[in-house]
């Protein structure tokens, strides 16, 4: 039996396509393995969204190829007009992956049972200066309603208990078919009534009240990952963002009020190459300044067919600066958020069993441990009382198993 190893570079829509490679292949007879060493076919879904994120997928292939593997290219990376693939190696886009091996089965779930990733779209409309992603994503299409809904009944009919929607720009989603993100989640809602749906990232210029009442109706989980890239307008208008910061600062009132769990998270790039000093204060005291559950923070990377990548960039050791404030601030502000629901009962998935600790995920994002009962197992809803904050997770008590 061919054994196949895929490795998977950046967002979560790539992670979802990863999977649904592995589903296919695994239908096709092929064994998916946990190390690329036992494996005779490797994929590599690439990314290109940072010079790193593209460094790392090429030398990731030439490994590979170079030690007469075999290796099938595909994702963002093989969308570069200046690459093409070393020896051994195939660039296919997924669908041609799936036309190049023959199913002997049904493709069957394969990600963890319990928490899926679906996406309900990819590519992007927008332009914004310093990103990529237009370019090797294409243009923004949706996925048909009825296929998402019949992806999402195998899941649940083999016990998907949440579900991640995933897309590069899920809040434009409906926008050719008259329809739009808030109702096909409250669609979804009426016909899945005991799944648990998690928004991930939506643009800010996508919130509107009836995304708030999504969470205020408790129809999502109450978590979701609101992009700002920059505390300063002038730099958000100088990246082109969808936004103004005032749109960014309502969208983030409005859906922290909307249910009292409410954890957001967000991006920022640092070093911007406009981006002087007072621009970075101002992110820096805005992210000081709101009660964020995360803060990803992103050294800025010069991309090749971007409007910014003519811009010149700024010296290293100024962004590398930048980068250590906020690194600092982004670490207390996690601990923060956590230590906010000491002593309060939060929903909660348990998705291992360790010995007698149970760890998982809160609805609201937030890594848990606890000593475990013989009744909890991996999958189990449970009500948590967190008792103090370690290493970034809350340590808790398991109340109640639901
Ligand atoms: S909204 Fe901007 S940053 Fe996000 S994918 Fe589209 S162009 Fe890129």
């Amino acid at each position: 039996m061919r054994k196949f190893y895929i490795k998977t570079f950046g967002c979560r829509l790539n992670q979802y396509q990863s999977e649904k490679i592995r589903e296919h292949l695994s239908a096709c007879n092929l064994l998916s393995v946990s190390s690329p060493d036992e494996a005779d076919l490797i994929i590599v879904n690439g990314c290109v969204v940072t010079h790193r994120g593209e460094r790392d997928t090429r030398k990731y292939i030439q490994k590979y190829s170079r030690q007469g593997k075999q290796v099938i290219a595909t994702g963002c990376y093989t969308n570069l007009p200046y690459v093409s693939p070393p020896p051994n190696t195939s660039f296919f886009t997924v669908e041609e992956i799936k036309k190049n091996f023959s199913l002997v089965s049904e493709p069957k779930s394969l990600q963890s049972r319990h928490r899926i990733l679906i996406g309900i779209q990819e590519g992007c409309n927008f332009r914004c200066t310093y990103c990529i992603v237009p370019f090797v994503r294409g243009r923004a299409r949706d996925r048909k309603k009825e296929e998402i809904f019949t992806e999402i009944e195998t899941y649940v009919a083999k016990g998907a208990k949440e579900i991640v929607i995933t897309g590069t720009e899920i809040g434009g989603y409906g926008k050719k078919s008259n329809s739009n993100l808030a109702s096909l989640i409250r669609d979804l809602k009426k016909k899945f009534p005991e799944l648990k749906i998690r928004l991930s990232s939506i643009l800010p210029l996508y919130v509107t009240d009836d995304i708030i009442l999504l969470f205020e109706d408790n129809i999502v989980l109450p978590h979701v990952h609101l992009p700002l890239q920059s505390g300063s307008q002038k730099v958000l208008k100088e990246m082109k963002r969808p936004y103004k910061l005032e749109r960014f600062l309502w969208a983030f009132e409005k859906l922290y009020e909307a249910h009292p769990h409410m954890a957001i998270g967000t991006d920022i790039i640092v070093g911007y190459p406009t981006e002087t000093d007072e621009d970075f204060e101002m992110t820096y005291e805005l992210i000081k300044k709101l009660p964020f559950a995360y803060v990803h923070v992103f050294l800025y990377s010069r991309r090749p067919f971007t409007e910014a990548f003519t811009i010149k960039e700024l010296p290293y050791e100024v962004i590398k600066k930048r980068e250590q404030r906020l690194l600092e601030l982004v670490k207390y502000k996690k601990k923060a958020f956590i230590e906010k629901f000491i002593d309060r009962t939060l929903l909660a998935m348990v998705e291992k069993i360790q010995g007698d600790m149970a760890s998982g995920t809160t609805e609201n994002y937030i890594k848990f441990v606890a000593k475990s009962t013989n009744k909890v197992h991996a999958g189990s809803y449970v009500k948590i009382r967190v008792l103090y904050s370690e290493n970034y997770r809350a340590v808790s008590e398991i109340l109640k198993l639901l």
